[in-house]
């Protein structure tokens, strides 16, 4: 054996056959790289539902050696790790040349739900890092591997958390606080602002390899000459118009706050993508702005369909290159004015219980929206209180969330009549689409509390919540009721 072979760590095989078609764009898009090792890492959380979904061993991702390969300190065996260049607009304004600053992509596996692609973020500095240390604090780690799988949990597309692992390893913020590293899985990480970043430099060819690289591998319907007038470009930006449209929409009925929905945050395949300082609402504020850092409220949760759309806009001017005619772009943007109200009217229809569409059903979701926002209701609570009545025959306890009483009675008529023309049962159905447990930003808080003391039960618990959280849970009611009154106290910025 050769002296390289024998000084070479060990890689960790996971099994699956790795592929690298992302790394396969070349040089203009990834720097291939080695993550840089933490000191002492250790495990905080295995995610043994994706584990699963995806085909690997639980038991085996938990060990030592695993641990050490997705803390970036260990090859794993058939990976080629790199990091991805991008661009993007920050808050409104266009932000030059951002990247991978601290992620770094491993490449794709097979797995049972098609190939996923394995992203370690927070695995250290990267050509892209500019400033920044490369690394994510526990703290913030935390609330992206728990709120990307209370995402799924709630049926709303997004990137997910195969593992959460820890180190001693101080890393400044406001304060001095641990590293620490998410194994992020998604069908790809490609973000709108890859687009913007080759169009930007006048880079058509590297812009068409991308495109055609997206349509090829997440959209071969693109090229159906029947669509957008037989423009495989302008049928690309007509599905991720869609497909964001949906995926905001589900943000909307969810009470979701993204928080910073800049257009490097903005996944092509329209999943829910960096999850910072994002909110599930408490109290109904249309308002709301969950991010500290967004003074002015860009991305307050009633400002988020409208960000999608400019933010699509963005995605359009950057595809204009290769779509080649402007009015067929607008009309592919079109298409995000009519799916995202229709799915939206069917997400508050589906929280209603109404199965069957109906004419009045906008007024019905209007008028209660503004009852909340009126008496600022709390958000998951009422809903699943709703679903309880609706099924129990009572809704005295809904009632009482509502300062107006006479305003909610009204309401509760029209509801209930239009209730009595559907079939089936409206109750059980709500059971199911109102969640009783939401990952609230105190339950987080909490959480990390105790993690940052080195006790992870708290994490494990909210995690088995948040993948069910239509389950009754008895031994977790107290995971179930109102924010206490610090809650609105705790201030999320984008430092993590
Ligand atoms: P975000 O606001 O988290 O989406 O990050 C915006 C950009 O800053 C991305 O290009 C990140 O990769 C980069 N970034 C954020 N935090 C760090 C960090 N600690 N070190 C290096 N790059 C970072
Ligand atoms: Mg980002």
């Amino acid at each position: 054996m050769d002296q390289a072979a024998l000084e070479a760590p060990a890689a960790l095989d996971l099994g699956p056959a790795w592929q690298h078609d992302f790394a396969r764009l070349g040089p203009d898009f990834v720097t291939e790289l080695r993550p840089t090792p933490l000191p002492d890492p250790h495990l905080v959380s295995v995610n043994r539902l994706l584990a699963g979904d995806l085909g690997l061993d639980a038991d085996r991702l938990a060990g030592a050696e695993s641990v050490a390969a997705f803390t970036g300190n260990q090859p794993l065996a058939g990976s080629r790790p790199l990091a991805g260049v991008y661009s993007g607009h920050q808050f409104g304004v266009w932000a030059g040349q951002l990247g991978d600053g601290r992620a770094i992509l491993l490449g794709g596996i097979a797995t049972p739900q098609g190939v996923q692609e394995l992203q370690l973020k927070g695995a250290g500095r990267t050509p892209y890092s500019r400033g920044g240390d490369g690394r994510a604090v526990l703290r913030s780690s935390i609330r992206e591997y728990l709120c990307s799988e209370a995402m799924h949990g709630l049926g709303i597309p997004t990137t997910r958390a195969l593992l959460l692992t820890g180190s001693p390893q101080p890393v400044p913020r406001e304060e001095m606080e641990t590293a620490a590293v998410v194994t992020r899985v998604a069908p790809s990480f490609v973000r709108f602002g890859h687009f913007e970043h080759f169009a930007a430099r006048g880079q058509l060819g590297a812009l068409e390899r991308l495109a055609d690289y997206v349509i090829d591998t997440f959209y071969p319907q693109c090229r159906d000459s029947g669509r957008a007038g037989g423009n495989r470009f302008a049928a690309l930006l007509e599905q991720v118009s869609e497909r964001t449209a949906a995926t905001v929409a589900q943000w909307q009925a969810a009470g979701f706050c993204h928080g910073v929905m800049n257009t490097d945050n903005m996944s092509i395949l329209g999943l829910t993508l960096d999850y910072g300082p994002f909110q599930f609402m408490d109290a109904f504020v249309p308002g709301h702005v969950c991010n500290h850092t967004d003074q002015a409220g860009r991305y307050a949760y009633n400002r988020q369909p409208n960000v999608a759309y400019w933010n699509l806009y963005c995605l359009g001017q950057a595809l204009l290159p290769l779509i080649g005619d402007e009015e067929l772009a607008v009309a592919a943007l079109e298409s995000y004015k009519t799916v995202f109200p229709s799915e939206l009217e069917a997400r508050m229809r589906a929280r209603l219980g109404l199965a069957q569409a109906g004419p009045e059903d906008r007024r019905l979701i209007e008028g209660i929206l503004a009852l909340l926002a009126a008496g600022r209701v709390d958000w998951p609570i009422f809903w699943r209180r709703l679903a309880e009545g609706v099924a129990g025959g009572d809704l005295e306890p809904v009632r009482d969330l509502f300062p107006d009483r006479a305003g909610f009675d009204a309401w509760a008529r029209d509801y209930r009549d239009r209730l009595a023309g559907e079939a089936g049962e409206p109750g059980e159905r709500m059971l199911r689409t109102n969640p009783k447990f939401v990952l609230r930003n105190h339950l987080c808080e909490s959480a990390i509390r105790q993690a940052k003391l080195g006790d992870f039960s708290a994490v494990e618990t909210l995690l088995r919540l948040v993948q069910s959280p239509f389950g009754e849970h008895p031994e977790h009611e107290d995971l179930a009721g109102f924010p206490p009154d610090w809650a609105a106290h705790i201030e999320i910025s984008c430092s993590s």
